[in-house]
């Protein structure tokens, strides 16, 4: 398993040198309850190597953390929740603030909560514009699958 980082405050909880109200552990995985809620019953669910990023997260483990976003999902729902949002950043740029991987699995309640954030915000400017994005992102995701390195 990579080492802990000291500086980081997930594995700091992993280790048990900062609370936190858990809710499901594995060998690999472990979920708790966010500090600072967007919805009450959010909960993050975090690969217990550390690793910053989606995309430098090993896929077999990215596999774990999958099957543990989907089981807090479903005990959520379990527990009254009329829906789900699984939110996850990666770099300031995307709001990033806790720098080892986690996946927010929120609780939606009818009629008490919404999306937070839009479709809608940003506009191509022509059907020429979305399709050069396309074809760069279609390369690009080629190359990245191509590469067999991950
Ligand atoms: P992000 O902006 O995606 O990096 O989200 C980081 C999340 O970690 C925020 O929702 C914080 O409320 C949450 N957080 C930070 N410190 C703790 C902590 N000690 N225990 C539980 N959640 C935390
Ligand atoms: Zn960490």
């Amino acid at each position: 398993m990579k080492p802990v980082d000291p500086n980081c405050i997930f594995c700091r909880i992993i280790a048990g040198e900062l609370p936190a109200a858990k809710v499901y552990e594995t060998e690999e995985v472990l979920a708790f309850m966010d500090i600072n809620p967007i919805e009450k019953g959010h909960v993050l669910v975090i690969p217990k190597p550390h690793h910053a990023t989606l995309m430098v997260t090993p896929a077999g483990l990215l596999g774990e953390v999958a099957v543990a976003v989907r089981c807090v999902a479903e005990a959520l729902m379990d527990c009254g929740a009329d829906g789900v949002n699984i939110l996850q950043s990666n770099h300031a740029a995307a709001g990033q603030e806790v720098w080892h991987l986690h996946f927010h699995v929120i609780p939606r309640y009818d009629g008490a909560s919404s999306r937070s954030w839009a479709s809608g915000n940003a506009a191509y400017e022509s059907d020429a514009e979305r399709a050069e994005f396309a074809g760069r992102i279609r390369r690009s995701v080629a190359a990245v699958v191509g590469d067999g390195s991950r």
